[in-house]
C-alpha cells in the first residue's frame, strides 16, 4: 500500500492535481491510478457541458458542426496515441476565422483521430468536401498523367505552375501531436529514402537547423520553401513546436521537385517550374511521387491511406488526394471584375495571394488552384484546374478586347 501511494504521488500531474483539488480528494484515492492522473481524468471533474467551447463568433467548419451532444459523446475519448477531441479542435477554437479562406477548424493528431472522432470529423469532411460522405463513399486515386489534355497554358498569363500533395508515414503521430523523437524519425526515414532518387530527380536535403537565415529567406522568396511558422492556424494546432527541429527541404538539382519535411504534414511532395507547362509539372509529380513511395516502402514503411478518406493528412481539407494544383496567373482585368469570385466558385477553384495561404492577393497576380481534394482523382483535379485556368485566360482576353464575359454553369460534382 505504502509503495503504491508513493508511486501515486511521484507524478508531476499528481502534484498539480493535489494543488488544485486539495489533499482530501487525494487521500480518498479519487481519480488516481498507478501512473498518476491523466488529463482526461481531470476533465471528468466537470461535465462536458461545462467544457463546451464558446463558438458563437466562429466561422469555420468545425464550429458549424460541433454540437453539445457530439462534444459530450467524444470529450473523454482518446486515440491509442492518447490524442483527444479538445486537442483536435483547439486551433478552430482559438482562430474563429481566417481573412481569406474558410478554414476547417480542426486537425488530426494521428491516423486514428479520424476514426475515434468520426462523429465530428465526418460532418466537417462532408461540409468542406462539398457533400462527400466518408461513411458511404470511396475515394479514387489516379496518377496517370498521360490522360491530361490541353495542359499547356499561355505563358503570357501564367508565370508558374505547381502541383503538391502531402503524405504521412503510418505509425508515427502527425505534426500537431508528434513527439520530438517521432518527428526526427520522420526526417530520418524520408531523407534516407530520398537519397535513392535518380536522374533528373536526384538531389539533396537541406535541414532548417543548418541553414542560414539568409538562405532560408531566399528559398521562401523563390516560393520553394514553406513560410516561417507565423500563421496562428499552425501555431494553435501545435505544429510549430520545437521549430526548426527536424524541419527541412529536399530538392532536386533543378529545384523542380521538392519535398518539405515536418511542416504541416510529415511530407509535402511538390513539382513546380516557371511558365505554363502544367502537363510537364504533373508528369514529374506523378513519376516522382511513385518513386518516393517505392523507396519508403522498400524500407518497411508505408503511407497512411484508406479507401474512404484516401491519403490521411493533418488537416481534413487535404484528405483524399492531398492535391493542390495551381498557377500564379496574371489577370489584371478579370481580377478586378465583380464576377471573378462567382466564376471561381463555379469552376471549383480557389484564389490565394502569391505568398501562400496567409497572404492577400496584391496586384494582378493570383494563386489559382483546385478547391476540392477528396472524391475526385488527381487526374480529374488537375484537368479541372487546366480547364478552369484556360477559361479564366479566355475571359481576360475577352475583357482586353472589350467583349463581355459569362459566368459558367457550376461544374458537376463527383458521382455520388
Ligand atoms: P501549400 O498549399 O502548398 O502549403 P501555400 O499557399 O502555403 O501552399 O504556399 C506555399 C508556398 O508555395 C508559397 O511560397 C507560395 O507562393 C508557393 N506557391 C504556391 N503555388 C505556387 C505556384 N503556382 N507557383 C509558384 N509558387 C507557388
Ligand atoms: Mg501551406
Amino acid at each position: 500500500m505504502a509503495s503504491t501511494f508513493t508511486r501515486m504521488l511521484s507524478g508531476r500531474t499528481t502534484a498539480m492535481l493535489m494543488a488544485s483539488v486539495g489533499a482530501g480528494t487525494l487521500a480518498s484515492g479519487y481519480l488516481l491510478n498507478e501512473s498518476g492522473v491523466s488529463a482526461a481524468d481531470r476533465k471528468k471533474l466537470y461535465p462536458p457541458s461545462a467544457d463546451f467551447p464558446d463558438l458563437r463568433q466562429h466561422n469555420n467548419c468545425m464550429a458549424s458542426s460541433l454540437t453539445p451532444a457530439i462534444y459530450a459523446r467524444l470529450r473523454d475519448k482518446a486515440t491509442p496515441g492518447n490524442w483527444t477531441l479538445d486537442q483536435c479542435i483547439q486551433t478552430g477554437v482559438d482562430n474563429p476565422g481566417h481573412p481569406f479562406i474558410k478554414t476547417v477548424g480542426m486537425v488530426a493528431g494521428d491516423e486514428e483521430s479520424y476514426e475515434v472522432f468520426a462523429d465530428i470529423f465526418d460532418p466537417v469532411i462532408k461540409d468542406r468536401h462539398n457533400g462527400y460522405d466518408p461513411k458511404t463513399m470511396r475515394h479514387p486515386t489516379d496518377l496517370d498523367s498521360s490522360k491530361i489534355t490541353s495542359g499547356m497554358f499561355d505563358d503570357k498569363y501564367v508565370l508558374s505552375s505547381r502541383v503538391r500533395t502531402g503524405r504521412s508515414i503510418r505509425g508515427l503521430s502527425l505534426p500537431p501531436a508528434c513527439t520530438r523523437a517521432e518527428r526526427r524519425e520522420v526526417e530520418r526515414v524520408v531523407v534516407q529514402a530520398l537519397s535513392g532518387l535518380k536522374g533528373d530527380l536526384s538531389g539533396k536535403y537541406y535541414s532548417l537547423t543548418e541553414m542560414s537565415d539568409k538562405d532560408q529567406q531566399q528559398l521562401i522568396d523563390e516560393h520553394l520553401l514553406f513560410d516561417k511558422p507565423v500563421s496562428p492556424l499552425l501555431t494553435a494546432a501545435g505544429m510549430a513546436r520545437d521549430w526548426p527541429d527536424s524541419r527541412g527541404i529536399w530538392h532536386n538539382n533543378q529545384k523542380t521537385f521538392l519535398i518539405w519535411i515536418n511542416e504541416e504534414d510529415h511530407t509535402r511532395v511538390i513539382s513546380m517550374e516557371k511558365g505554363g507547362n502544367m502537363k510537364r509539372v504533373f508528369d514529374r509529380f506523378c513519376r516522382g511521387l511513385k518513386e518516393v513511395e517505392r523507396l519508403i516502402q522498400e524500407r518497411g514503411w508505408e503511407f497512411m491511406w484508406n479507401e474512404r478518406l484516401g491519403y490521411i493528412l493533418t488537416c481534413p481539407s487535404n484528405l483524399g488526394t492531398g492535391l493542390r494544383a495551381g498557377v500564379h496567373v496574371r489577370l489584371p482585368l478579370l481580377g478586378k471584375d465583380p464576377r471573378f469570385s462567382k466564376i471561381l466558385d463555379n469552376l471549383r477553384l480557389q484564389k490565394r495571394g502569391t505568398g501562400g495561404v496567409d497572404t492577400a492577393a496584391v496586384g494582378d497576380v493570383f494563386d489559382i488552384s483546385n478547391l476540392d481534394r477528396l472524391g475526385k482523382s488527381e487526374v480529374e483535379l488537375v484537368q479541372c484546374v487546366v480547364d478552369g485556368v484556360n477559361y479564366l485566360i479566355e475571359c481576360e482576353k475577352k475583357l482586353e478586347r472589350g467583349q463581355d464575359i459569362r459566368i459558367p454553369a457550376p461544374i458537376v460534382q463527383f458521382r455520388k
